[in-house]
């Protein structure tokens, strides 16, 4: 049993053949999915996805990125309001991205909406999923002056080790995703860090794993194995070991029903 902690299953590439990708992700064992929205404009169609499709799970959020084409007041309740539908599990993604080199103005807004956020997830008693890019002094900062034992996700964590061990010290998980067949800096991060601290993930139709990088562009949840055989190789263990700790730390994490 395998739980897809990270999809954009809405995202338009998924159009021509999303009931597919759906049921390929049940063939490898995934037997929930997390729809992670970005915007607004995604969250009824993240509900009417979620109604379809009893194995998808839903998470309402702002990505950072987005932040400058919104209403954040008019966007807050909106979120406090489908945040409440059964099948959302938490709140995000939200956080921080300074990956375009941000003005000032860009960040304090970033940090406005995201604060704002972090409140409303802990208003409804609802884990975050946090994406964090170039910003983890930042990150760290805030969650620390929160001073709470927030509970939540880094989402496809790419900082150092020390900020890993940071960010578990505060009660989070670190997301493993396509990066970790690759990425040697994260390899060396991930032996460090113990499995029940980390939840597996897609992103797709992003961050591809290495092994499907020439046969397509998209990413999708049944490539999840590949997430989970490169772990299981780092920390030499078995493949079933690292699914079913993973699984066990994202049932706990997202108190699922
Ligand atoms: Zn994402």
């Amino acid at each position: 049993m395998i739980i897809d902690t990270h999809m954009h299953l809405l995202d338009s590439q998924f159009d021509i053949d999303r009931t597919t990708v759906i049921e390929r992700a049940k063939q490898v064992g995934i037997n929930k999915l997390i729809e992670v929205t970005c915007d607004a404009t995604y969250w009824q169609q993240a509900i009417t996805l979620a109604n379809k499709e009893h194995n998808i799970f839903v998470s309402f959020g702002i990505h950072p990125i987005n932040i400058l084409s919104i209403k954040l007041l008019n966007d807050s309740n909106q979120l406090i309001k489908v945040a409440k539908h059964k099948k959302c599990i938490a709140i995000g993604e939200i956080g921080l991205d300074y990956h375009n080199n941000p003005t000032y103005n860009e960040v304090t807004k970033q940090k406005e909406c995201f604060i704002k956020q972090l409140d409303i997830a802990l208003s409804l008693d609802k884990p975050v999923i946090i994406h964090c890019r170039k910003a983890y002094e930042d990150m760290l900062n805030i969650l620390l002056k929160y001073n709470l034992y927030f509970k939540g996700v880094i989402h496809c964590f790419s900082g150092t080790l020390q900020y890993a061990q940071e960010f578990i010290r505060l009660g989070f998980l670190l997301g493993v995703d396509g990066p970790i067949t690759y990425d040697v800096t994260r390899q060396k991060i991930i032996s460090q860090i113990n499995l029940n601290n980390i939840l597996v993930e897609t992103d797709s139709p992003y961050l591809i794993p290495y092994k499907y990088k020439n046969n397509t562009k998209r990413n999708e949840p049944c490539y999840i194995t590949a997430v989970i055989e490169q772990i299981a190789k780092i920390k030499n263990t078995s493949y079933n070991m690292v699914s079913k700790i993973t699984t066990s730390n994202a049932l706990k994490l997202f108190k699922f029903k």
